[in-house]
């Protein structure tokens, strides 16, 4: 089991697999009780959306928020690291197609997001801003990999907050992968973001966050802080 060391100040550089940073496929609404947290339907196929590679930040020993544009909202979320060209994928290509599962952070400017859905506008000043996606090392999966039962966790000022698993998901992540690649050819150092359980939350300058990750692979256990990005 291999885990990233980030430097601190240092870009996020494709974890420790040489790989070149790509983008950052995410899916909304993918655990039904985050969509009724927010008061939003079940979709009936996954919402997906991109962020670019300058979403991506370190995750540790720090990461930074705007406190210009309202509330930021934290989305805790079992992120995959992308280790081969995949298109259309079967659940088995897709398995094949994973290089790493990680944490990522779908940081939301949820005031700015509400305002833009109001409009009918996309969702990109709320979701793909300079680092709006916090990002982890990653581990290799397991060979035998239990893709619907990876454990997600946030334990924000020693209290958590969000705790949830892949097999609560409304897509599986195999599944999704094949839906994504649907639509975006995925490849090597892309990232998916697989979504967020429940108990997404405005963050402030100076909270103390606990990150988790369980999967057959080993566990992953990460400590931050939330600083005030500088304007
Ligand atoms: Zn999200």
């Amino acid at each position: 089991m291999a885990i990233t060391v980030l430097l601190d100040d240092q870009p996020f550089a494709g974890g420790d697999t040489g790989r070149p940073v790509g983008k950052i496929v995410c899916v909304g609404r993918n655990y039904a009780d985050h969509a009724a947290e927010l008061n939003n339907p079940v979709p009936t196929e996954p919402i997906l959306f991109i962020k670019p590679a300058t979403a991506l930040a370190n995750i540790s020993p720090y990461f930074s928020i705007p406190l210009d544009q309202g509330e930021c909202h934290i989305e805790t979320e079992i992120a995959l690291l992308i280790g081969s060209e995949i298109a259309r994928a079967t659940d088995y290509q897709a398995q094949m197609a994973i290089a790493g599962i990680g944490i990522g952070l779908d940081l939301t400017l949820r005031e700015r997001q509400s305002e833009l859905k109001a409009k009918g506008l996309p969702w990109e000043k709320a979701k793909a801003f300079d680092g709006s996606c916090p990002i982890s090392g990653f581990i290799s999966p397991a060979d035998d990999e239990d893709w619907e039962n990876l454990d997600i966790r946030l334990e924000r000022n020693h209290a958590v907050q969000q705790a949830g698993n892949s097999g609560q998901m409304l897509t599986p992540i195999l599944p999704l992968m094949g839906h994504i690649t649907a639509h975006f050819t995925l490849m090597p150092g892309d990232i998916v973001l697989t979504g967020t359980p429940a108990g997404v939350g405005p963050l402030s300058p100076g909270d103390e966050l606990t990150l988790g990750l369980g999967s057959a692979a080993g566990d992953m256990a990460l400590q931050t802080e939330v600083v005030a990005k500088v304007p």
